[in-house]
């Protein structure tokens, strides 16, 4: 069926949305293409959640606490900061749209890498920004060195999505450091899967680069992507326009379940380290079966893999199809340089097994 645009207002017709990866509604299949979390979330964020439930059935009648001051006061403790350094938002992809509605303008262009997070040129266009593309090396990293042009901004993930790769902090000091007059956004969805989270992270470098904003998200090393919550750590003044902004757009960013349940999974520290180190692990043990298996794999940080099956007479599209056949999504993007990988997303032991076994019986019949 065809939309009828007759209606609609002038900017919404030249718009093209992201596309996320499917959410498919059928049963047994080994989902292994949005790199959500293998493991549930914290027994304690759930606890949480259903105290509010139970809380004499009233507090669902009220709005939530539109600054969200605790969950803001515990991610800020966590990270060493103050609460005037922490802004959260209905997952990192709200936090996101809100800083290139704050921070980016149509006259200088915001630096990006040729393959990163495919919702930022969608953002760019949304939000009027003017974008200037920089290609990753040959080796997917990022040479801090190729951004040192006159910009409006500059944002990457880190590590990189769909690739994996980290970028070290050195270079994000850099970046920083070169541009004092434009905002630096480094988007930590997948930090926490650095084996040394703290010396990765660039929190530590808030108090030093007023430049700098950091997003991070309780979608995936907290398994709570149902939940939507994102957050922003930057100097204050930074802060403060996110907020002006969301107070323009929407006042109650996080619902009451939400802000009880991010704040309990923080606290939970034990369960963060132990689900961490377990993801680790598995991205290990997934990796080396990959390798066995005659793929290239990128050396990853994150919960994820991007991996070339470098197979003799299949190519990545037809690899990525029989998976399907067989029950297994992964993400496939048929763009020039990144046609030839297939981005896995690091399951249980039992998926990352049941992949491992298609792949084998993909390979022994092609
Ligand atoms: C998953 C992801 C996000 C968004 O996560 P939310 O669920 O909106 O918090 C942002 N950036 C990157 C690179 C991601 O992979």
């Amino acid at each position: 069926m065809s939309i009828d645009t007759r209606l609609w207002g002038g900017k919404i017709r030249k718009l093209t949305p992201y596309v996320a990866g499917e959410q498919p509604k059928v049963a047994n299949l080994c989902k292994l293409n949005t790199n959500e979390n293998p493991f549930p979330p914290s027994p304690k964020a759930v606890a949480a959640m259903q105290a509010v439930l139970a809380q004499d059935a009233q507090a669902l009648r009220l709005y939530p606490d539109p600054e969200s001051d605790e969950l803001r006061q515990v991610l800020a403790d966590y990270h060493g900061l103050s609460c005037e350094q922490v802004f959260v938002g209905n997952g990192s992809d709200e936090v996101l749209a809100f800083i290139f509605a704050c921070f980016f303008v149509k006259e200088r262009p915001l630096l990006m890498p040729d393959v990163s997070y495919s919702f930022y040129p969608v953002y760019a266009q949304t939000f009027d920004v003017a974008t200037h593309i920089i290609p990753l090396k040959e080796d997917f990293s990022i040479d801090p060195d190729d951004y040192r042009i006159p910009c409006g901004g500059v944002i990457l993930p880190n590590p990189n999505a769909p690739t994996g790769v980290l970028l070290g902090i050195e270079s994000i000091r850099k970046l920083a450091s070169e541009h004092p007059n434009s905002v630096i956004v480094i988007d930590e969805a997948y930090i926490d899967y650095a084996d040394d989270v703290k010396s990765a992270s660039a929190i530590g470098l808030i108090d030093e680069f007023d430049n700098l904003v950091v997003t991070q998200t309780f979608s995936k090393s907290r398994s709570l992507a149902g939940l939507r919550v994102g957050a922003a750590f930057a100097n204050a003044n930074l802060i403060a326009a996110l907020s002006t902004y969301k107070n323009s757009f929407n006042s109650y960013p996080i619902d009451r379940l939400a802000q009880a349940g991010a704040a309990a999974s923080v606290l939970d520290e034990v369960y963060f380290e132990e689900k961490r180190q377990a993801v680790i692990t598995l991205r290990q043990n997934l990796t080396a079966s990959l390798v066995g298996l005659g793929f290239t794999v990128l050396p990853s940080a994150a919960n994820f893999v991007f991996a070339k099956p470098n197979h003799q007479t299949l190519d990545t599209k037809e690899v990525f199809e029989k998976l399907r056949e067989a029950g297994v999504i992964v993400r496939h993007w048929d763009k020039p340089r990144i046609k030839d990988y297939l981005r896995i997303t690091v399951g249980t032991a039992e998926q990352n097994a049941r992949l491992i076994e298609a792949l084998q019986k993909i390979f022994a019949t092609a």
